[in-house]
């Protein structure tokens, strides 16, 4: 298999890394993606230095610095009299302390500028992948649109509701946390009238909610907030929803007067079932593998689910690169050894909805080198 046909199912940004990072080992993908195109979707995206160095060995790292803003702390905020209960520096200290840039994006933009990196014919659109026959010489991918594909190797990066971890795994629809996020992004300059400081970065925070805010260009004008609120139902049948100011103003009743702004400078919301899965014991079978929110979707209150995603993608890549292709059910043993505790550790986090809300060293999380991590052979992780 000296030339390995390898397929990729979801073309987010986990997916997208794992198609660039393999080429830059000598492995050419071809990305398979559901949608018919992408939009600008309205919501941002925390880029931590564990990301940005990624970007970095991928060229990109340019790109990204002036795409996106440079908070210099992470604030996070007592949700009605705004008391400062963390403060986590980032700027300069994190180029410091972790070896790359701390950023804050448009997700759009993010992701805009990982597909122009595909080159031509990379990403073939409009391919939803409904079915998986692996012979065990080959893999056959079937699509909606009745078409087929076959592949040596295929890496499932197809998010939450994940065809291939159904065909590994069987079928069970992640789990509902109970909790919804709303989104908004907005020009900033609709905050002027306030004549408040807002933060370039925080985190508003009471017992059972909050809200994330922080600016997703270079430029900061334009500002995005994110919300964690409990809703007791959420009808699985839709990926999101429309919210309102009314529904805001509802939830985050009592909050601080700049929480209040926030609201009132933007009509445009959408709201979203924040989803979830126990950590996976499986992560390969045969020549398929999983990455990203296939594989260990978890709340996004740590900001690490894409990251999570690329660093699966850039390890899957070293892997490779360490073992080759011909002996794929090593290279994806010696990949699994090599995520499955970080990834976890972080899904737990993120479930506990703790990342950040007092002062603590974030280096285990922005500090980690993909590229330089020593590597743990696979016998040493439990199966
Ligand atoms: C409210 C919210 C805020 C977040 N904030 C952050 C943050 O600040 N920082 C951070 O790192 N993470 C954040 N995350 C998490 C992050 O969005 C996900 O973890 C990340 O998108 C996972 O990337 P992925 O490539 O694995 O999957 P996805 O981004 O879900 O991409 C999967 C791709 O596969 C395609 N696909 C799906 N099914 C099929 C199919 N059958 N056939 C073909 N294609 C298919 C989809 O169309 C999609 O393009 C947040 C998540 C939420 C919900």
């Amino acid at each position: 298999m000296s030339k390995p046909r390898i397929a990729i199912v979801g073309a987010g940004l986990g997916g997208i890394a794992a198609a660039l990072l393999l080429r830059q080992e000598g492995f050419e993908s071809t990305l398979y993606e559901q949608a018919p195109a992408f939009s600008r979707l309205g919501a941002g995206i925390h880029v931590g230095p564990n990301v940005m160095k990624i970007m970095r060995r991928l060229g990109l790292e340019q790109r990204m610095e002036v795409m996106g803003s440079h908070p210099d702390f992470w604030h996070s905020r007592n949700w009605n009299d705004g008391a400062l209960l963390s403060e986590i520096p980032l700027g300069d200290y994190a180029r410091k302390t972790y070896g790359a840039a701390y950023l804050t994006v448009h997700r759009g933009d993010f992701h805009q500028l990982m597909v122009d990196a595909v080159p031509s014919g990379g990403i073939q659109y409009d391919k939803r992948l409904t079915a998986i026959d692996d012979s065990g010489q080959e893999v056959l991918l079937r699509f909606a649109d009745g078409t087929t594909a076959k592949a040596d190797i295929v890496i499932g990066a197809d998010g939450v509701n994940s065809v291939m971890r159904e065909h590994m795994l069987g079928a069970e629809a992640p789990r509902y946390t109970g909790y919804v996020a709303h989104r908004a992004v907005f020009p900033a300059s609709a905050l002027a009238k306030y004549n408040m400081a807002f933060d370039p970065c925080v985190k508003w925070w009471s017992e059972d909610r909050h809200m994330m805010v922080y600016f997703v260009t270079e430029k900061q004008d334009e500002y995005y907030y994110v919300t964690g609120v409990p809703q007791a139902e959420w009808d699985m049948s839709k990926a999101w929803v429309q919210s309102s100011q009314e529904e805001m103003y509802e939830a985050f009743a009592g909050y601080h007067p700049m929480v209040q702004s926030l609201i009132d400078a933007c009509s445009d919301i959408t709201k979203w079932p924040l989803l979830e899965r126990d950590p996976l014991p499986l992560w390969s079978r045969g020549r398929l593998v999983m990455l990203g929110d296939a594989c260990h979707p978890m709340k996004p209150h740590m900001a690490q689910g894409a990251a999570m995603a690329i660093e699966d993608a850039a390890m899957l890549a070293r892997c490779f690169k360490e073992v080759g292709a011909e002996d794929f059910e090593t290279t994806f043993a010696l990949y699994r050894a090599n995520r499955i505790e970080r990834a976890s550790r972080v899904q737990k986090v993120s479930h506990d909805n703790t990342w950040l809300r007092e002062n603590e060293d974030p280096g285990w999380v922005f500090g980690y080198d993909v590229f330089n991590v020593p590597l743990i052979e696979p016998a040493r992780v439990a199966a």
